[in-house]
């Protein structure tokens, strides 16, 4: 089958449910056995099957099974959030007195998780430089667990080499987990380039319309049980009317990501012919530094994007932002609609000093590129005036 025809039809089984098109939304805690014996035969096939709410129902299942499908690997695990399934997945491979690598550009809550938990558990972390490549072996130390990428950063937009991190980390014996929420399952396939644990913030792209709040890891076999146990332990379950409306969204995930990525290169054309702009940020163009391993390793971009000013005062940049009609200011990306944001990769960097001009973050959404160029360039205006 090809890709496109498994979006349509992964985790979907009509039939199952009388005929209807979309896996229906199963709540659940308490689910009944009708003997002790079925009760306890889940003691030898433990997440096998529907055996209480928090363990999940048919309707998880089905986005599970459409998730590991499209990403390539053998099971997946949805949770509460994107930040849930980064906890889990950390946690599931490194206890007391180990260590783990974690890139510089990896997205903030996820740094805050290891400088504020992992550090209180005894587990320590080093930055990384994200481009460091097969580098990274000079950083692997005995008790190293876990090696974790986002890639691209989805403030800074560096690509990792991959498959040049797996094979030094797996020489060491860490895993490697990564953060594969901007390419989504579509566009990098994390197994076929030695990922060992996929994360998705299904909040993002795959939701896509900015109403739930969703996480899945996805594992090859051999990693399953141990993050499954962990994220059992932690209880952070996703709830079923967020998984439904995952699966939902999948559907349509490539016809928006496509329009998505189409606007963002329209805006960055034009951004690039800006007095005011010195950089911009987006993997899918030609020139940029991580453009040569993104089209190596990627099949596609999406609408998400940075890029610097050249010099920009605070309230510059403010009153540019402040007065957008189509571009909402808001955290988050991945939803039809368009944002932009301030941000700040100087304040939290440690690894990689962060050089650039004061920069800003745009999702493209799926209005008419047009009008988000209007909105822009009335932006612009209002930035000089400020200056
Ligand atoms: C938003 C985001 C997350 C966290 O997802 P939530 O569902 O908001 O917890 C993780 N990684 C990246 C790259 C994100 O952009």
């Amino acid at each position: 089958m090809k890709e496109d025809t498994r979006i349509v039809n992964a985790g979907r089984n009509p039939d199952e449910n009388f005929g209807i098109v979309n896996p229906p939304v199963y709540r659940a805690s308490t689910v009944t056995f009708p003997t002790v014996a079925v009760l306890e035969s889940f003691d030898s096939h433990p997440f096998d099957g529907v055996f209480y709410g928090r363990h999940g129902t048919p309707t998880t299942f089905a986005l599970e099974q459409a998730i590991a499908e499209l990403e390539g690997g053998d099971r997946s695990i949805a949770t509460a959030s994107g930040v849930a399934a980064i906890a889990i997945s950390l946690l599931a491979f490194a206890k007391a007195g180990d260590h783990v690598l974690v890139a510089d550009n990896v997205y903030e809550p996820t740094r805050r998780f290891c400088n504020q938990v992992l550090k209180r558990f005894g587990i320590e972390t080093t930055y990384y430089d994200p481009t460091i490549g097969a580098g990274i072996q000079d950083l692997l130390q005995a008790n190293t667990k876990a090696v974790f990428a986002e890639s691209p950063g989805s403030l800074t937009f560096e690509v990792p080499d991959i498959p040049a991190i797996a094979k030094a980390a797996h020489k060491a014996g860490a895993v490697v987990i990564l953060d594969n929420s901007w390419a989504t399952p579509l566009y990098f396939k994390p197994f076929e380039h030695g990922v060992d644990v996929s994360i998705q913030a299904a909040t993002k792209y795959i939701v896509g319309h900015a109403d739930a709040m969703l996480g899945v890891i996805t594992t090859r076999e051999p990693h399953f049980l141990t993050v499954r146990k962990t994220a059992a332990n932690f209880g952070a379950c996703s709830g079923p009317e967020e998984c439904y409306l995952a699966l939902r969204g999948l559907r349509t995930l490539r016809v928006r990501l496509e329009r998505h990525a189409k606007t963002a290169h329209t805006l960055c054309n034009w951004l690039q012919g800006r007095a005011e702009v010195d950089r911009i940020f987006y993997p899918a163009l030609a020139g940029d530094p991580g453009h040569e391993i993104w089209k190596r390793d990627f099949t596609g971009a999406n609408g998400l994007f940075s890029f610097s000013l050249k010099e920009a005062s605070k309230k510059a940049v403010a009153a540019m932002l402040d007065g957008m009609e189509l571009f909402a200011i808001g955290y988050s990306w991945g939803g039809y609609e368009s944002l932009i944001l301030p941000i700040h990769p100087e304040k939290s960097r440690t690894a990689t000093p962060w050089r650039e001009g004061p920069a800003i973050r745009i999702h493209a959404g799926l209005e008419d590129p047009d009008d988000l160029i209007r909105d822009l360039d009335q932006g612009f205006k209002r930035l000089n005036a400020a200056r």
